[in-house]
Formats: structure tokens, sequence, C-alpha cells
């Protein structure tokens, strides 16, 4: 831009994206016509509007530069109205019940704070520029729009703060978001041969390997040649497209990788994230390979998850949960961290909404990284400081003192290498915290959107209180001290997998959420209206559309998955079962016929596939029985989603235990579909 734009052009657009001015059509039309001529230069014929829907996905509507011109003939033109906005038909995507048929226009804009890209693919070259999506009436039809709301709202209120600290220079606080994306890969001839995979992205069946994870001989083990292949290939897409990939390795579980970027502003990094998960699927298909982006795909295995890493920094660059040098710094450290403690004991209700789908079921309260329980750890140093600072309150007399002693200890806080946090939900990493309940499938908008939006109305309640201080020093220590007192329940250091946890969590009073659809009302709270509206993140309408979003994408899953196991059940698991077991019968007849032979163990094999069998088409009986039912009621989406859970995910699950131990006596060769060795092993 600095180079393509003229001087005063380049100021105006700067301060939009700075300071979030408005921005000038005039500017506008010069910026367009620089990205085109750009574009055009790299070999680009088109442009599109790219934008998130709330099916957490990325749509885009593609359009080319071409323009008639009244002799017939055409030029390549892109117009600041073209750049700024677009009209496409929302009609397709989920609105909730935001947009009505007669009004299926939804409206993009573009988000200048975000920067536009080139993707090169079998429609050749196209100039993506990212944008918010809106109905007619203004009403958020995405995940982004809430997103940069919220930057908005939490930017207001942090400045505030440091303002009253004597930050007269700051003019923005933005917050930064490092997410680290975990994902499986599995070959790509295997995934074909499984519906469930298909359809699904996940394993609807499949007994355990002889071998697991146990070993963690996976763990940031050497990387494969075939993987390294395709992680150097990814690199560079990404870097083509602008994500800064940075870290690669292995995870835990057999056939898991993670990928990490370097850390962006929120709703740059919410893109990044789009185009990293786009770009997994992309490069894992020219290696023969399938990327697994399900937050379970193998049962007994460690699932997937997103880390959002994310702090809050000033405009210049100040990382504002660093701790600084001088104890002013620190109390200014200290007073956001605790801001962050508060936001999170209070509305963990919307923490745990944000991080909720039918994937993370699996994964959260099911004893697995992380628990569904939010809670924070902060490591023992910083725990102990804030522990000094509340009970600072009641020895008053030496109040100074000990504030000094626990301030001054600050600068030589270790930054936590081990991994001893692994079971935090929420964990500080030394100079950011790291949410780590986010699915692996999902955008990262809705953890940032909650976070942003908690924690600028506890800065903003802070901020309130300091504003009318007559003596600020004093105020500041009397509100760190309170706040320590109210919410250090959410504090916890300890293993978060741990039976004793959850028996403590219950005691202090902490959420156990343990369900999506139980999580899910939490979005039509008064708590969260209020909330929501004051900072002008959403309102009343647009979190009703959410909460019934959320309960039908909940629905539509575990139906899709239903009917998948039902269709895999009878048409693949069953013949092969009666096949095998005639064949052992088969058997038996004619080693009786040969001779009195001992056949126990055919006949002992041969009552067990039986048994088993007549207990699994039972089960799958029962399964089509209630995903009829489920599919044909009609009460609230609430009710249904609810009878999917209880009923539907119930007899999936038997259903399961039954073709799992029938995959563990039918012979290997006539197994209908790739077991659980082959998709981790042989990658
Ligand atoms: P870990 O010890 O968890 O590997 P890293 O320092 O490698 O931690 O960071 C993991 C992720 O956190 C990366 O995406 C990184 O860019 C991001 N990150 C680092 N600093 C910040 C920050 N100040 N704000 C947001 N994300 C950050
Ligand atoms: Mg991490």
């Amino acid at each position: 831009m600095r180079e393509r734009l003229p001087k005063e052009t380049y100021k105006a657009l700067k301060k939009t994206i700075d300071e979030g001015a408005s921005l000038d059509l005039k500017v506008a039309e010069v910026v367009a016509n620089a990205m085109k001529d750009w574009a055009i230069e790299r070999g680009a014929t088109h442009y599109t509007h790219w934008f998130q829907p709330m099916t957490g996905m990325t749509a885009e509507k593609h359009e080319s530069f071409i323009s008639p011109t009244s002799d017939g003939r055409v030029i390549m033109e892109f117009s600041g109205k073209e750049l700024i906005k677009g009209e496409s038909d929302a009609s397709s995507f989920p609105s909730g019940g935001l947009r009505a048929t007669f009004e299926a226009r939804g409206y993009t804009a573009w988000d200048c704070t975000s920067p536009a890209f080139l993707k090169e693919d079998a429609n050749g070259i196209t100039l993506y520029i990212p944008t918010a999506f809106c109905s007619y009436t203004g009403d958020a039809l995405d995940k982004k729009t809430p997103l940069l709301r919220s930057m908005e709202a939490i930017s207001k209120q942090a400045l505030r703060i440091l303002r009253l600290f004597g930050n007269t220079t700051a003019k923005k606080v933005i917050t930064t978001v490092g997410a680290e994306q975990e994902y499986f890969l599995v070959d790509k001839k295997l995934y074909e041969k499984r519906k469930d995979l298909i359809f699904t992205g996940r394993t609807l069946f499949g007994a355990m390997p002889p071998k697991g994870q146990e070993k963690e001989d996976h763990y940031y083990g050497s990387i494969k040649e075939r993987v390294a292949a395709f992680m150097q290939e990814l690199d560079i897409e990404l870097w083509k497209l602008g994500v800064p990939a940075k870290t690669k390795h292995n995870e835990v579980a057999p056939a898991q990788f993670e990928i990490a970027p370097i850390f962006d502003t929120t709703n740059v990094a919410a893109d990044h994230n789009q185009l990293i998960m786009e770009t997994l699927k992309k490069v894992a298909d020219r290696h023969g390979l399938a990327c697994l982006l399900h937050e379970k795909p193998f049962a007994g295995v460690n699932g997937s998850g997103k880390h959002n890493n994310w702090s809050l920094s000033t405009d210049d660059g100040k990382n504002l949960l660093k701790p600084g040098r001088t104890p002013h710094e620190n109390i200014q450290f200290l007073l956001f961290l605790t801001a962050i403690i508060k936001a999170v004991d209070v509305h963990a209700d919307l923490l745990r909404v944000s991080a909720a789908n039918a994937g993370n079921d699996h994964r959260l309260g099911a004893n697995e990284a992380p628990p569904a329980i939010i809670s924070i750890f902060l490591g023992d140093q910083l725990t102990e400081i804030l522990e000094q600072i509340e009970q600072g309150c009641d020895a008053c007399s030496k109040e100074r003192e000990i504030l000094e002693i626990g301030v001054s200890t600050l600068p030589q806080m270790r930054k936590d290498t081990t991994d001893r946090n692994r079971t935090s939900p929420f964990a500080f990493t030394g100079n950011k915290f790291e949410f780590r309940m986010v699915p692996s499938s999902a955008s990262i908008s809705d953890p940032n959107v909650v976070t942003n939006t908690i924690v600028a109305d506890v800065l903003c309640e802070m901020a309130d209180e300091l504003e009318k201080a007559e003596d600020f020093d004093k105020a500041v220590r009397e509100l760190l001290r309170r706040t320590i007192r109210e919410h250090k329940r959410v504090i916890f250091n300890g293993n978060g997998y741990s039976k004793e946890w959850i028996e403590e969590a219950a005691k202090r009073g902490l959420p156990n959420i343990s369900s999506t659809v139980e999580a899910i009302p939490a979005l039509i709270t008064d708590k969260a209206i209020r909330l929501f509206e004051k900072h002008k993140v959403f309102s009343k309408t647009e979190l009703c559309a959410r909460f019934e979003i959320l309960l039908e994408d909940y629905i539509n899953t575990i139906n899709i998955e239903a009917k998948t196991m039902v269709i895999m059940a009878k048409r693949q698991i069953l013949p092969a079962c009666i096949k095998f077991s005639t064949q052992v019968a088969e058997s038996i007849a004619k080693i009786k016929d040969v001779g009195d032979f001992d056949v126990t163990a055919q006949v002992e094999l041969l009552e067990d596939l039986t048994k088993t069998l007549a207990s699994f088409k039972r089960n799958l009986n029962s399964l089509e029985e209630v995903t009829n039912k489920a599919s044909s009621m009609e009460e609230d989406s609430y009710k249904k989603a609810c009878y999917y859970r209880d009923e539907v995910c119930m007899a999936m699950k038997k259903l399961r235990e039954d073709t799992d131990h029938l995959e563990t006596l039918v012979d290997a060769d006539m197994w209908p579909i790739p077991t659980y060795s082959e998709l981790l092993f042989q990658i």
C-alpha cells in the first residue's frame, strides 16, 4: 500500500485502519484501483468479497474485473464502491430467523484492517477482499462483525484504564491472537473407504488398536517423510496467502499434528485461521492425505483443539499482559490480570458456550484436555503474589511493604516452560492467556468475541470506579484486593483432569457444563443480553438468532451422524458379519462331516458372533427409530436438541459398542472398513 498509493491516500487509509476513522469513498476509489493493478499484474482476473457466515466456514462470490465500454470493448475495472460494499444472496446461509425470506439480500462490507490477498486455484488467480457480512437492517449475519465490534469495545475500555495510569500516547488497544491448530492426517485412500469420515469428519465405529498413544512416542517425534513434504508445501502455500505459519510439530496422538502462525490482531488471526484450515485440506489432498479437523476423529485417542493465545497490546506495541519493570507498570499489569480473572469467573458460562459444538462434547469433560470446568492457571509465583496483595488488606499496617515485595518479584517471573499446566482450560503463559477449549474445526471468532467483551465489561466497571477515586493509588490497591478476594475461586493450578478437581470446583461453585446443549442457553440469559448490548457487540435479536443457529447446527450434526451410522451398519457391517458367521457355521458343519473333531473354538466364536450380532441388530433398530422420531419432532429446537443428545447419541453409543466388538471377531480381510490401526499408523 505504501509503495502503491499516493501519500495522501495512504495516510487516509492508515488513519482508518489504525484509528477506525470512517473511510471516504474517494479514498476507496484510489485504493481499489491500486489493488486492481497490483492483482492484475500478478495474473488475477477476478475479485471476491470473502466473508464468514455462521456456518463457521468462509464464503465467496467471484466477479471478474471486466467492465464493458461504450464502443463494445471491455476494460478491467474495480471501483471504490465494489471494494467497500458487495451484495449477495444470503438466503442459503444460516440466519437464525434474522433474515426474512422476502429480504434475502445480504451485504458484505470491506474490512480494511485485514489484508487482501491473492489465491490461486482451478479458477485462476483471484483477489480476495476480507469482508463483514450483514443483513439489510444491519444485523450481523457472520462471525466477523461481532468480532470487530468486540475489538472496539475492549479498546475503548482498556484505553480508559491506560489513561488513568497516565498513558496519553496510546490511540488504541488491540487484542492479539495466535491460534495453534491441531489436526490429524490419514491416508486418502483409506479415508475414502469410510463414509463416516466423509460425511461427519469422524469415525463412528472403530475398535482400539493394540497400540494407541500410551507410549507418547509420537509427541514431538521426528516427522515422517511424507508428512514433512506435506508440511513444507503447507508453509509455502500459507506464506503465499500472507499467513505467517511458524511452528509445526507432531502432537500426542499418532497421526496428529499442530501448526501455529505468528500472532496477529484478532480479526486478522481469525481470517488466517480460516485460511489455515482450508489450506490444510487442500495441500493434504495433493499428498494423497486427508486432513481431519474434527474435534474427536477417533474414540480413545486424544482429540484436537485450538489453543487461542490471547493478549492485549497498545497500538505502539506494548503488551499489557507482560509484567513490567517498575512497581507502577506492575500494578497496571496486575489490574489487567485481575480484570481478566474476574471476567472469566463471572462469565464462565459464555466462554463455555463459545467453545461448544457437537464435536467438542467428546473432548470437554470426557477425561481429556481440557475439562469442561472453566478455571484459570496462573502458576505458583503469580498466585502467591495475588495472595499477598489480598492479605495486604487484613494486615493494613504492612500493606505497603507486602505490596512492594509482591511487585518486586514480578520481573523475575519465569516463563512457564513445563507441561504442568496442560490440563488448564485458561492458562496464563508468561505474557498471554491461552484458551484451550476452542474446537479444532470451528472459527476462532466466537471465543474471541466473548473474551474481548467480558474483559471490556470488567475494565469498564473498573474504570468507572477508578475515575471517581480521589486517591488513585489507594483505590487501585483496594480494587485489586477486592477483585482477587471475590474471584480467586476461579484460579486453579492443579491437575484439571482429576476427580478431586471436579468435586473441589463444585464446592467453589464453578459451573461444570458438560454438553453443548446445556451450554447454549447461556447466550440468551439476561446477564448475557445486558452485557452484549451494553458494549454494542450483539443486540438481543442477534443473540436469539445465534442461539437458534447453534441448536440447529447441533441437531443437524447429530442427525447426519446417526443416519451415516445406520447406513454403514446396515449395508456394510451387517452383511460382512452375516457372511463371516455363515462361513464359520459352514466350517463347523464340514469339519463335523469329516469326523468327530473338537470344534469348540468355532462354536464359541459363532456363539459370540451371533449373540453380538443380535444385539447389534436390536440397537440398530432402536437407532433408526429414535432418529426418525427426532427428525420429525415439532417441538422447539432446544427440546429437539435435548432429545438428540439424550436419545440419539445414547443409541449411537450402544450400536458402536456392539460393532466394535464384532470388529474384533470378524476375519480382518472381511471387515468392510479400514480399522484404527490402518488409519492411525499408515501415513
Ligand atoms: P507455546 O509455549 O505454547 O508453544 P509460543 O510462544 O510458541 O507458546 O506461542 C504459541 C502461540 O502464541 C503462537 O501462535 C504465538 O504467535 C502466540 N503468541 C505469542 N505471543 C503472543 C501474544 N502476545 N499475543 C497473542 N498470541 C501470542
Ligand atoms: Mg500452546
